[in-house]
């Protein structure tokens, strides 16, 4: 099966096959340490991570480069403000990023580059676009990528670049102006700056070359796709096809996935309109990793995602709806046999959910096909028509649900235990909801004896304490349920 994707350098659906027939070479634009991610990035990486999930589970090997952004304005800016070197700067926002990735089952790609390691390779590169005329220096000792020496700038975001001007200069890594501009390769220090000694002469790079010379180090000078979020297609990502596509006269990326915006509440999410999220704010909020993940994977990545409280909630009702029907098939006793119209359902919410993903990555026709097979199974089962047979056919289509969306397993509660901890360090309790603090005062173990009395008060017909027992725990968001295979918790 083919996925087809939205190719942004052609404007149409374009099969996404490795050219060398082997692996996938893809390049994603990662982070920027000077913060924790908000729900904005994360949005874009996991649509990317269902990308790879879906390419993997069609069999297609994939050979993932992120770049890590360690270096840039805002982070000399305030390592300079904090009094620290950039790496101990950036450090903690590295770390957070991963373990952020971690709690929402991001897979790691198979190469983390991090800019300030790649030195060589960009003054390598822009040596290279000196060499060719493309690149030239300043009085202060910067180097600027001259737009004029490359006349196809602007094809990927079909803007029109008619009115350029020529040796117009922008030294700043992110911009939104419309009129292009030459843009800096390599910045010369500023007084009491982090530089690097090079052949090109101190400084450091531009946001820009970083992205091209790690893509080239691992993927080489042209390979099959590159990712990112909508707002970098312009100028970064025409930048990055500039430098390198002067540099090696050969097509850079094949194809170009843009995963677009997101808004809170219909609106632009921005701190100053207190719309603005990390995973971190949410799961103090508590909700959970899990429902996190799959609201922002479940509207497909070419519609602006409207993001409330409501789709979190949603994706959480969800989830137990997925959750509580494994269970049902994995624990129910069914009669030998099978039911021929079942099977039928089974081989159709495959089919339906591969092919949704296979066209852009439809996941909420995908998600659609998954919940109709659930709703006929259920009913089949409520009929006691549901047949041992049957089973296996049903968990195969969870099965390929799971391994792209991978929110069946319970796995939330060492996500919000992490970021309670996080929270505890960082001075945020008064911001953690407080039956989530209740919650987690109590232990699994503290919940299976409170669990244990009140099965035994009931077999002892003590139904006052049962009913105590209940209620208490549900003040602590633990929801109880009773089934003939026994009591079954779990926390809210
Ligand atoms: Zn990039």
């Amino acid at each position: 099966m083919t996925l087809r994707l939205f190719n942004t350098l052609t404007g149409q659906l374009d099969a996404l096959e490795p050219a060398d027939g082997k692996a996938l070479r893809m390049y994603a634009c990662g982070p920027t340490v000077y913060d924790y991610g908000h729900i904005g990035n994360f949005r874009t990486f996991l649509q990317i991570d269902l990308l790879r999930r879906f390419l993997r589970l069609s069999g297609v090997a994939v050979r993932h480069v992120m770049n890590i952004t360690d270096v840039d304005d805002k982070i000399i800016r305030n390592a300079a403000a904090a009094g620290i070197p950039i790496g101990e700067y950036t450090k903690q926002y590295v770390d957070a990023f991963f373990e952020d990735l971690e709690a929402l089952r991001v897979d790691r790609p198979e190469q983390i580059a991090r800019a300030t390691e790649h030195i060589p390779q960009m003054v390598e590169l822009i040596e290279k676009l000196a060499a060719a005329g493309a690149a030239y220096k300043v009085e202060d000792g910067s180097w600027y990528f001259r737009l004029k020496s490359f006349p196809e700038y602007g094809k990927l975001s079909k803007k029109d670049l008619s009115g350029m001007e020529d040796g117009a200069r922008v030294d700043v890594d992110e911009y939104e102006k419309d009129s292009a501009r030459d843009f800096a390769l390599w910045k010369a220090p500023k007084p009491n700056e982090t530089f690097w000694d090079t052949a090109i002469g101190p400084g450091r790079p531009g946001w820009h070359i970083e992205c091209s010379a790690m893509a080239m180090e691992y993927l080489g000078e042209s390979f099959d796709l590159h990712c990112g979020g909508e707002d970098l297609m312009f100028p970064h990502h025409e930048n990055e096809i500039a430098q390198s596509e002067t540099a090696t006269h050969k097509q850079f990326a094949r194809h170009w996935m843009h995963v677009r915006f997101l808004l809170v509440d219909g609106r632009k999410m921005s701190k100053s309109e207190s719309n603005f999220y990390t995973l971190r704010d949410l799961l103090l909020k508590g909700f959970k990793a899990s429902a996190i993940r799959l609201a922002l994977i479940s509207v497909p990545y070419r519609r602006p995602f409207n993001f409330t409280f409501d789709s979190l909630t949603d994706a959480t009702n969800a989830i137990d709806r997925l959750r509580t029907f494994r269970d049902r098939l994995t624990k129910g006793a069914f009669a030998t046999g099978s039911n021929q119209a079942i099977r039928g359902a089974a081989k159709k919410a495959q089919t339906d959910y591969r092919d949704a993903l296979s066209n852009d990555l439809n996941t909420a026709e995908a998600c659609a096909a998954i919940f109709e097979m659930v709703r006929e199974a259920n009913t089949v089962i409520d009929r006691g028509l549901f047949h041992l047979s049957d089973r296996d056919a049903v968990l195969a289509v969870l099965a390929d649900f799971d391994a792209v969306f991978d929110v069946l397993e319970d796995r939330d509660a060492e996500p919000t235990r992490r970021a309670l901890a996080w929270a505890d360090q960082a001075g945020r309790m008064s911001e953690v909801a407080p039956e989530l603090i209740a919650a987690q005062s109590l232990t699994d173990e503290a919940i299976k004896a409170l669990v244990a009395e009140r099965t035994a008060a009931k077999k002892a017909r003590n139904f006052v304490r049962a009913d105590e027992i209940r209620s208490a725990l549900a003040e602590r968001g633990v929801i109880l349920e009773d089934s003939k295979d026994g009591v079954r918790w779990k926390r809210k």
